[in-house]
């Protein structure tokens, strides 16, 4: 089968048949299957094996590019199946029930975040040359967003690229990439008119990860593992065939991804401490006698209830063309929360044999839960953050106050 449908089957038949097709082709296993005991949040696994996963997950996507489903609500003579977003859903609902690979968050940024943003806004020959590999696992690529004074206030931007001739030249820093060592391509926002401040002034590239000039530095997590990176950006040629949208309008380009960001953050599959896990941990260590265990034990199962609730909820109103709003900050901030009870009740479970391995599996592995889990209350917009995006967006608050934007003759260069 290829990506070209032409006519839309009916929703329970391509269920039906997208569940024979991965129950044929799902891989069996992994290199970087965690034991039952894994409840980590982030990886914590050698350059070699997490590069290993890498393969075998861009093997998986090639599979599914192949099979005609990687990009089902694409539209088809865009490398996709033309097909509803419903029917990407059920495909995504039915491969995290029937295929047993760990995730890697390159590849969920890759075909998520980026290949949307390249199909929008970039020329015509960058999104022929690029988006044919994103798709197909091919090609993985990176978010060059953040930098040690642009976090939370993105726009505070200091990385610049200067035009030469047909090509821009960058110079700065990004910190916090996710997947930067293990990526082809970094999608970058970078301010190319000197003397201009907060959102004005910047424009967005995607550069090759291996051009001259890009240093990336792995940088070690309180979990273990290196999931992001320091990388530097030394005199990085690009041609100008490389810019997405128009010179000045990176900051719309990057609010896009961002938008995409939003719409799939929640309940990330394979991110260690569910419920069950949770209630396997309270059995064996004969904590269900306690009442206010009990308690919270319930509470965590109400809210994992209440996510998917909100999910179906937000991908109906998605389905029937209403603006998504603040619905994606309202999940992200429901699912830290949770995440974050997870591992309070983890804790009052386990007390000091949190602390060091005293050899008793599932006990000491939720050492790695709590490590992680802060790093989501941050990745992505913090909670902060996220609440004032609610109150002002959905609850018509008044808006938080903000420092006056220099005018462009205070700005500093
Ligand atoms: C796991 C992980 C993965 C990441 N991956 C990437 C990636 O792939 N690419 C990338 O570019 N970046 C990435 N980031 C960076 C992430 O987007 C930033 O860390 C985040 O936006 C916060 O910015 P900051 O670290 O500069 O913190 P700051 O903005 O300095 O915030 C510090 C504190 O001040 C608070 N604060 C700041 N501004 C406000 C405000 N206006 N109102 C209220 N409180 C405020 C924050 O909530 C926070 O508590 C990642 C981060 C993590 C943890």
């Amino acid at each position: 089968m290829t990506a070209t449908a032409t006519r839309v089957p009916d929703l329970d038949d391509h269920a039906a048949s997208v569940r024979a097709w991965l129950i044929q082709n799902a891989p069996e296993g992994s290199v970087a299957a965690g034991d039952e005991y894994d409840v980590s949040v982030f990886h914590n696994l050698s350059h070699d094996v997490e590069q290993g996963l890498i393969n075998e997950l861009r093997a998986w996507q090639r599979a599914k590019f192949d099979g005609g489903y990687a990009a089902i609500s694409w539209p088809a003579d865009m490398y996709g199946a033309g097909l509803p977003a419903e029917y990407e859903d059920a495909f995504k609902q039915a491969e995290a029930e029937l295929v047993p690979l760990p995730r890697h968050e390159l590849l969920s940024v890759t075909v998520n975040l980026i290949a949307p943003t390249i199909r929008i806004f970039a020329s015509e020959s960058v999104r022929s040359m690029l988006l044919p590999g994103l798709l197909d696992g091919s090609l993985l690529a990176c978010q060059l967003f953040s930098e040690p004074a642009a976090g939370s206030d993105l726009a505070n931007v200091s990385t610049r690229a200067v035009r030469e001739g047909d090509d821009w030249v960058i110079n700065g820093q990004k910190v916090w990439t996710s997947g930067a060592q293990f990526a082809d391509w970094g999608q970058a926002i970078v301010r190319t008119e000197a003397g201009s401040s907060g959102s004005r002034g910047l424009t967005t590239f995607v550069i090759p990860m291996d051009a001259e000039g890009v240093e990336i530095r792995p940088i070690r997590q309180m979990s273990g593992g290196t999931s992001f990176n320091e990388v530097f950006l030394n005199d990085v040629r690009v041609p100008d065939s490389h810019r997405l949208g128009d010179v000045g309008d990176g900051w719309a380009v990057t609010r896009a991804t961002l938008g995409f960001e939003r719409a799939n953050a929640s309940n990330k599959k394979g991110v260690g401490g569910s419920f069950d896990q949770l209630l396997d941990l309270a059995r064996r260590t004969d904590s269900l006698g306690h009442r206010d265990i009990r308690t919270h034990l319930a509470d965590v199962r109400l809210r994992e209830v209440g996510a998917e609730v909100a999910l179906r909820r937000d991908k109906r109103a998605r389905d029937a063309g209403e603006a998504p709003g603040a619905a994606g900050s309202m999940r992200k901030l429901q699912w830290v929360t949770r995440l974050n009870l997870v591992s309070e009740l983890a804790r009052t479970m386990l007390g000091d044999r949190l602390i060091a391995d005293d050899g008793e599996p599932g006990t000491f592995s939720w050492n790695a839960h709590l490590l992680g889990a802060p790093g989501y209350r941050i990745a992505g917009g913090t909670d902060q953050v996220q609440r004032s995006i609610i109150a002002e967006r959905h609850l018509g608050l008044p808006p938080e106050p903000r420092a006056p934007k220099p005018s462009r003759t205070e700005a500093t260069t």
